[in-house]
């Protein structure tokens, strides 16, 4: 039997930004004006002063700005990449951001809280910008073939430690010690290396296609 199975690899699990910083406020209702996945010169801000960092700091690694897609709504992004199985869009909505198959883009979940927050209040705090900094690392990992989630969150620890060291993470020690805290569940394969397999039929739309085809959709329920 053969199967297409996509994989969602590059999962940062339900990491807080809370710890950073001391403020919280309700979500932004900026008006919907563009299409449900920003990318390019339509980055946030917020992401866009991420990837800089990164690109700076470690230029090789730079990610460009087309390789990043920022989801402004997850139940949109769902029904335009036809994911409709209710166990999968709830894995989705935990995570802050995750690769297709190993390969760019990187999209991140916009609707996750922690960007929300993040968005306001990276300007007063920097360090929400090498925290995403270094999720963009991590799933930069994954989108070279690489489902290692040893590899991703060393990565990110990594890049963390750096910033850390030169005074630009500031309070980032309890998030630094949350990443710290799974990496080591990785190690010691408390956790399944490669990511939480999820498999979705085939149908899936890749992330060029705009709204499917409803055959997509209908092909994609065969599971
Ligand atoms: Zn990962």
């Amino acid at each position: 039997m053969k199967r297409v199975l996509l994989v969602v690899l590059g999962i940062v699990l339900f990491f807080s930004f809370a710890e950073l910083t001391t403020a919280s406020s309700a979500t932004d209702n900026q008006a919907e004006k563009n299409a449900n996945e920003l990318t390019g010169k339509n980055l946030p801000p917020y992401v866009e002063a991420a990837r800089k960092q990164l690109c700076e700091e470690l230029h090789p690694e730079c990610v460009g700005s087309e390789q990043i897609r920022y989801i402004k709504n997850i139940e949109v992004f769902f029904s335009e990449h036809c994911i409709t199985n209710p166990v999968d869009q709830d894995l989705y909505r935990e995570q802050q951001a995750f690769v297709f198959s190993y390969k760019f883009p990187i999209f991140l979940n916009g609707d996750y809280p922690s960007f929300q927050l993040a968005s306001k209040e990276y300007l007063r705090n920097p360090s929400f910008v090498v925290a995403l900094a270094g999720i963009i690392r991590h799933e930069r990992v994954h989108s070279n073939n690489d489902p290692s989630e040893v590899h991703g969150y060393g990565a990110e620890i990594q890049y963390l430690e750096r910033m850390q060291k030169k005074g630009k993470f500031e309070n980032g020690e309890a998030y630094l010690a949350k990443v710290k805290s799974l990496y080591g569940q990785y190690v010691t394969d408390k956790i399944a290396n490669g990511s939480i397999p999820v498999s979705f039929a085939p149908g899936q739309p890749s992330v060029e296609s705009s709204v499917p085809q409803q055959s997509n959709c209908e092909i994609s329920q065969v599971r």
